[in-house]
């Protein structure tokens, strides 16, 4: 089945929303304020590309450095029929708080192409890349913006982004974008490292609320790098995984899916609702609603709304998506009690071994996969526990206290850099 989901709320709005919720508990100077309100540097690119046919297509794509005050800025590329400015810009700041709240010496920045992926040969798509990496190569550099994969992109895509740099620049520099093939500077880890990060935080979501994740059941918007991985790794941690969609629909089992079958079926080119073992086709409306223990949105931003939020019967919502709660959707979870484990934790494993990666690039030593999910371990972790802690102290909920240890450190850096000149 297909079905189109729209975001009523723009992404900046409430991206802009939550920021000034925060600014105001901190009691933020106004002019700081403003600062973080508001992206550093946009840059919008038109490029053309010789298609396969001989025809010469435009396409416009973008780069948004939101704040660099903590260090060169990082973030993902998004290749989507559906990117725009504005999408953007929400995304580059959620990722100036995603850095700041596991503590990573970085900004935040995002990236787009507005295309969809799969309508492009794979010459087009290599094209489209290397044009769109040189029309924006004016703000990369492995000290400056560090591009990743995101939403229609992959490993792929980034090893011809670090080549068409390193072209311009006369010799390899594979730290300038992560989420590269291991053969060329990659992280060992690096593609599961978000749906990783999204279990860890889950475990210890569990431990919080006193849920055995052995036998809870679970749901998850989303079979991608993102979705399919947590899938993958919260059902071998025990949990029953119960329903997961992709952009077309999905499956659901009451019984528990098999999740592994999921994955051959996908990767032989099927669509997840029409899996043999599916019991049921559900629409993705649908399975944000299902009476589970835990919610995982894990595909595009806007799902949970002012609208379906009356009817979400998760007691837990991981976000392992960027932003998939609106402002107004989280205050329904909010006054309903649903407990709600924000984006820019939950999903922030990406962005931690995406940090290690650039590290081992830089000295050009390479890490065992096991050292790297243990020190992501460690680090999502410890994020998790001082949040929870502020939490705690302060009486909010995660996202909040998510968001007032990461503008601390944000702010932080900015009064000890001071405002230039
Ligand atoms: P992906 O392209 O690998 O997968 C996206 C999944 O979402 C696919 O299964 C797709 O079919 C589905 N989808 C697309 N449109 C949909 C719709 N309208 N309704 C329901 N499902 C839809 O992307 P990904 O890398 O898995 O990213 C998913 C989310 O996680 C995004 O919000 C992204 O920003 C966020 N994220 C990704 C990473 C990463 O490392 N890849 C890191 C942090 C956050």
């Amino acid at each position: 089945m297909t079905e189109t989901l729209t975001a009523p709320e723009s992404a900046f709005e409430t991206a802009q929303a939550q920021l000034r919720k925060v600014a105001d508990l901190l009691s933020l100077d106004p002019g700081l304020t403003e600062i973080l309100a508001h992206p550093r540097r946009e840059l919008t690119v038109h490029f053309p590309v010789r298609m396969d046919d001989g025809q010469t297509r435009v396409f416009t794509g973008y780069r948004v450095q939101h704040n660099d005050a903590r260090g060169p800025v990082k973030g993902g590329l998004r290749y989507s029929a559906r990117v725009s400015l504005d999408e953007v810009r929400a995304l580059a700041m959620w990722m100036t708080w995603k850095c700041a709240v596991v503590n990573l010496p970085y900004g935040g920045a995002k990236g787009g192409v507005v295309v969809d992926p799969r309508s492009l040969s794979e010459g087009e798509l290599e094209r489209l890349t290397r044009r769109y990496a040189t029309e924006i190569s004016i703000l990369l550099g492995p000290d400056r913006d560090i591009p990743a994969p995101d939403m229609g992109t992959d490993a792929r895509i980034m090893a011809w982004i670090m080549d068409t740099y390193s072209m311009h620049h006369g010799h390899s520099v594979p730290g300038v974008v992560t989420g590269k093939p291991a053969g060329i500077g990659g992280s060992r880890g690096r593609v599961e490292a978000t749906g990783r990060g999204a279990l860890y935080v889950t475990q210890e979501a569990c431990r919080q609320r006193g849920l055995d994740l052995r036998g809870a059941t679970v749901a998850i918007q989303g079979f991608g790098n993102v979705g399919g991985v947590a899938a993958r790794l919260l059902s071998q941690a025990g949990a029953r995984v119960v329903a997961v969609s992709d952009s077309r629909g999905g499956v659901y089992s009451d019984a528990g899916l098999d999740v592994e079958s999921l994955h051959a079926h996908r990767a032989a080119g099927g669509l997840l609702a029409e899996h043999p073992l599916a019991h049921e086709d559900i629409t993705n409306a649908e399975l944000l609603e299902l009476p589970v223990d835990i919610l995982v949105p894990a595909a595009i931003e806007g799902q949970v709304t002012e609208s379906n939020a009356p009817r979400i019967r998760a007691g837990m919502v991981v976000e392992a998506a960027n932003g998939p709660t609106t402002a107004a959707g989280d205050a329904v979870l909010a006054e309903r009690d649903v407990y709600v484990v924000p984006d820019i934790l939950a999903n922030a494993g990406g962005v931690i071994v995406s940090y290690f990666e650039w590290v081992q690039d830089l000295q050009s030593f390479f890490w065992e996969e096991s050292e790297v999910n243990q020190r992501l371990q460690r680090i999502i972790s410890a994020a998790f526990a001082e949040v929870s802690a502020v939490a705690q102290q302060r009486g909010l909920r995660l996202r909040e206290a998510a968001y007032v240890v990461a503008l601390q450190r944000v702010v932080e850096a900015i009064r000890l850099r001071g405002i230039y000149p």
